[in-house]
């Protein structure tokens, strides 16, 4: 009778495992109670969301991951986590979610939550910071195209003051500079 190998290695999982007692029961709840929140905990979990994300299959943690751990309490790694900065914000997800689960808006929520406590990466303060002082991201240098459309050549000023004045009012300054 051919002998039976016993496994020598634990099976290889892209997640570790979670920590109980380390979750936090009442981060459903806030998210529950946001305005996109109302349908999160009807998910389940049928991946849809992921399937249709153009870039998920870079994420460490996918969309539907993203919203199963903030169903199960997992704030910390939500809240620090690359993938609710790199979402494209495409909607992809949340239009085929058959359970109307708000899945992009839920996204922005967390961004929002991760901003207050100062988890902003450095590449998304830098263009709060750049947008802080100039009111615009990008000048538009299309002029060649405007010529051949037989447009003035020159591109209309764009009334960055009053982008720059709302911008102060708000407090995108305290949320860039990771609330000091
Ligand atoms: S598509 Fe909707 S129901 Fe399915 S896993 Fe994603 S959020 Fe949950
Ligand atoms: S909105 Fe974000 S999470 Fe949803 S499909 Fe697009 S990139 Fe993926």
């Amino acid at each position: 009778m051919a002998e039976t190998k016993e496994p020598t290695e634990l099976p290889v999982t892209l997640i570790d495992p979670i920590e109980m007692s380390k979750l936090d029961t009442r981060f459903r709840e806030e998210i529950h109670s946001m305005p996109n929140g109302d349908e999160l905990s009807a998910c389940f979990a049928c991946s849809t969301c992921t399937a249709a994300c153009p870039i998920a299959n870079i994420w460490k943690y996918k969309p539907h991951q993203l919203i199963r751990m903030m169903l199960l309490g997992m704030r910390d790694e939500v809240l620090s986590s690359d993938e609710i900065w790199l979402c494209l914000t495409c909607f992809q997800c949340q239009e085929r979610c058959p359970q109307k689960v708000r899945v992009t808006d839920i996204f922005f929520d967390c961004k929002n939550l991760a901003a207050e406590q100062g988890k902003v990466p450095p590449n998304i303060t830098g263009l709060g910071k750049e947008l802080l002082e100039k009111g615009q991201l990008y000048t538009v240098t299309a002029d060649w195209e405007r010529e051949d459309m037989g447009l003035e050549p020159e591109v209309p000023g764009l009334a960055v003051d009053a982008v720059k004045e709302i911008l102060k009012e708000t407090r995108t300054g305290k949320l860039v500079s990771g609330g000091e």
